[in-house]
């Protein structure tokens, strides 16, 4: 592949390679395979798609995954019920909640009623709060997949301006706070929609990092020439000529900014397949107690 391009989908395939070594390594020594569970309420079909994909991913690598199904009418009280069983079944290592959650359930009561060491996902306050704090954490999926995305490809952080486009709690914060930790040392800025000026503050970045959610946003005058683009945004655009009937794409005009960056991930095979393989690192790190003691 163009070297331009940031191979998010080579990149995970590597670190899939590893993990599954390491896997094979714990059942050779009669360690149990590390086992990821996931909970999914009622029938939305971007969650379905994740889940799936999530336990094929554990497959992959040798690892064991339970999906747990329950129906949109599942109360506040049965989610906490499942959530307890999880945290105490000894033969789970982590488990994820798919948000979003139906509306009548407390998301936030929900996922701090995980306990800590099995949040894979690092959405509890006590990973939130480690991770702010530089202690051992599970640092959420995406963010730590951008990271490592970084690192192997060989990305300069030291000293570079990075700007970080969104300020959610799954992407942008985290992005922010990763970004400007001792050892990576980026000057980081993380814009949002009360932002004034946000085009050209984004093009201060020698690290553009695009998590808003609206297709096509970053376009080639918001970028400036040599800049490192990393594109998190997934939209599905209709698309008769595909066999799916659709496309999916990022929140970066990717051909026009492809033309003034160094280098760029695209949408798909890009941002996308690290989230997962971060997931399953998380899941290893959980079942050898490398985070939480045992
Ligand atoms: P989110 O919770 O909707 O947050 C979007 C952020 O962007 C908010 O902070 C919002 O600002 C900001 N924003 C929205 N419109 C803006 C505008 N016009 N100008 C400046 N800032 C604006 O989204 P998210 O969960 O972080 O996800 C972002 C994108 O990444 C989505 O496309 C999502 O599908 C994708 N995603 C991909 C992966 C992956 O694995 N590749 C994982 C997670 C998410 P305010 O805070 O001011 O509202």
């Amino acid at each position: 592949m163009d070297n331009k391009i940031i191979d998010g989908k080579a990149v995970s395939e590597q670190i899939k390679k590893e993990i599954a070594a390491e896997v094979a390594d714990m059942i050779d020594h009669g360690i149990a395979a590390p086992h990821l569970a996931a909970v999914i309420v009622g029938e939305d079909g971007a969650s379905k798609t994740y889940v799936a994909s999530k336990e094929k991913a554990c497959h992959s690598v040798g690892m064991t995954s339970s999906v747990y199904r329950l129906p949109e009418s599942t109360t506040e009280k049965e989610m906490l019920d499942m959530v307890e069983f999880l945290n105490n079944d000894p033969e789970i290592d982590g488990y994820i909640i798919q948000l979003p959650l139906p509306k009548h359930i407390d998301e936030n009561k929900v996922i701090n009623a995980i306990k800590p060491s099995k949040d894979v996902d690092g959405f509890t306050s006590v990973n939130a709060g480690r991770m702010q704090l530089g202690h051992p954490c599970f640092i959420p999926a995406t963010p730590n997949g951008i990271m490592e995305l970084i690192k192997r490809s060989g990305v300069e952080t030291v000293g570079k301006n990075v700007v970080v486009l969104g300020r959610s709690n799954i992407v942008g914060t985290p992005m922010a706070i990763l970004m400007s930790r001792k050892g990576i040392d980026a000057t980081v800025t993380m814009c949002h929609s009360r932002t004034k000026n946000l085009p050209e503050i984004a093009r201060q970045a020698d690290i553009l990092i695009a998590a808003i959610g609206k297709q096509g946003f970053v376009t080639a005058d918001m970028v400036k020439p040599g800049a490192v683009v990393i594109d998190v945004g997934i939209h599905r655009i209709e698309d008769a000529s595909s066999p799916k009937g659709y496309k999916i794409m990022g929140d970066v005009d990717y051909d026009e900014v492809y033309k003034v960056a160094s280098k760029i991930t695209p949408v798909p095979g890009g941002v996308g397949p690290m989230t997962i393989v971060s997931l399953l690192q998380n899941t290893l790190k959980a079942a050898k107690g490398e985070v939480y003691p045992k």
